[in-house]
């Protein structure tokens, strides 16, 4: 199996590694904060992360020096920096890993970037349902103001940061950064109408960054190794750097992996994830997360940058890569997705609101063996009538799994609406023979 030089998880698997503030220091760490402040000038470090071709960790892939730069030139008012920790993507994990076992890792990457934006103040909004993780960043950030990295006069340069931790309530759309920008205002966590966009108008209407926690964990390595070797790694120009994907389902090995950009879905499902867990072959495979269209054995080959993803039909999206053997209903996979998109949809917006409830209902139809041919047509028209109608990017997520699954599997959803044709004709000919059922005497 092919061994990489792993760098978000590559102290975590030193021995005896705890992530305290003494382990992380003594494998390297505060060094690239030590580097910036107040010896290289903001606009540079921005163009440092620029030409590392670092892009989005958290799913859309945005360029993380191009959002920066988006921010008003000297604007006089505070600048916020936003952790997005709500990490909620059915089938995505790595977060979670990266803040329970190496928080100073991200605090370091927070500084980084506040520093870079300008920003004296930085939430890390963290989904309610990790506890653990906001405990560990709590007690991070202790050892890390009481060492100086954190505070007024961070390390003598006059340079101040203070870093909060706020838990959300366990909202799906907290993640969408506007959503999680309201729920930090104390707010319905309801996404905004952009524009305008969080870099002019974000946090308390101030210009804001929210950024992932992968995205922000890779700063302090761009910094102490060099832009040019983080664009060097992956699958450059577009897709540079380390990924870590979340590997579960039907499969060996479940677990993170941190790989460079660009190797084939095939390569990590079957060397790094240990393939499929029983004789069954692979059926199926979600390539990024709960909001990405299915993948067919057909596209292990597929490269796994963003560019390759999304030339193939689907996206890369949080990295989470779910895997589904032969057997697995894709009518069942689909109907399990449509319940949590509708459960999850804010309201805000007609087309999701109504739709979600809409798809679900005639996808449990479908199961139930309550459907018809006609009910095909029906759920391709709602995904059709959602995609592109909503405030946020969720209309576009929930129609993903309906409309792959119905693309490659029609077959599955047409076998049981024939199965409902032909128990409701045998139903009706029971009844038929029997008097009792028919009323006659
Ligand atoms: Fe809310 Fe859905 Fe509209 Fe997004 S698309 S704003 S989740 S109702």
């Amino acid at each position: 199996m092919p061994q990489y030089e792993t760098i978000l998880l590559k102290n975590m698997s030193r021995p005896g590694y705890t992530g305290s503030l003494t382990d992380y220091e003594r494998a390297g760490g505060y060094q690239a904060l030590r580097k910036v402040l107040g010896k290289v000038a903001p606009t540079e470090v921005t163009e440092m992360v620029k030409r590392s071709g670092l892009r989005g960790r958290g799913g859309a892939g945005f360029p993380t020096g191009v959002k920066w730069s988006f921010l008003p030139k000297d604007y006089q008012g505070p600048t916020y920096l936003c952790c997005n920790a709500d990490e909620s993507e059915p089938g995505t994990f790595k977060d979670r890993q990266l803040i329970e076992r190496d928080p100073h890792q991200i605090l370091e990457g927070i500084a980084i970037a506040s520093y870079a934006i300008g920003a004296e103040t930085a939430y890390i909004y963290i989904r309610g349902e990790f506890v653990l993780g906001a405990k560990i960043l709590e007690q991070a950030l202790v050892e890390a103001r009481a060492a100086g990295y954190l505070g007024c006069n961070i390390l003598g340069t006059g340079v101040t940061l203070d870093v909060w931790v706020h838990r959300g309530a366990g909202a799906y759309i907290c993640g969408e950064e506007t959503a999680l920008l309201e729920s930090l205002e104390g707010k319905r966590g309801l996404p905004r109408v952009k524009p305008p966009f969080p870099a002019t108008h974000g946090l308390y209407n101030k210009p804001t960054v929210v950024n992932n926690v992968e995205t922000l964990a890779n700063l302090p390595h761009i910094i102490n190794k060099g832009p040019d070797w983080f664009a060097s790694i992956g699958s450059p120009p577009k897709s540079t750097g380390t990924r870590i994907f979340c590997v579960s389902g039907h499969v060996k090995q479940p677990g993170n992996y941190e790989v460079p950009m660009g190797i084939t879905f095939r390569e990590l499902i079957y060397e790094h994830a240990g393939g499929m867990r029983s004789e069954k072959p692979l059926k199926a495979f979600i390539p990024g997360g709960a909001s990405a269209a299915f993948f067919t054995p057909e596209h292990l080959d597929v490269k796994m940058d963003f560019e390759s993803v999304a030339q193939a039909g689907s996206m890369l999206g949080s990295g989470g890569v779910t895997v589904m053997e032969e057997g697995t209903s894709m009518v069942w996979a689909a109907l399990r997705l449509s319940e949590f998109f509708y459960h999850e949809s804010c309201g805000k917006c007609t087309p999701c609101r109504e739709g979600t409830s809409w798809v679900l209902q005639t996808m449990q139809r479908i199961w139930k063996h309550q459907g018809c041919q006609e009910d095909l047509a029906i759920l391709l028209d709602l995904c059709q009538h959602i995609t592109g109608r909503t405030v946020c990017a969720f209309g576009d997520a929930l129609i993903a799994p309906i409309v792959s699954t119905l693309t490659y599997w029609r077959h599955e959803y047409e076998a049981l609406i024939q199965a409902a044709a032909t128990e409701s004709l045998i139903s009706l000919s029971t009844r038929s023979r029997d008097p009792g059922q028919t009323g006659h005497p």
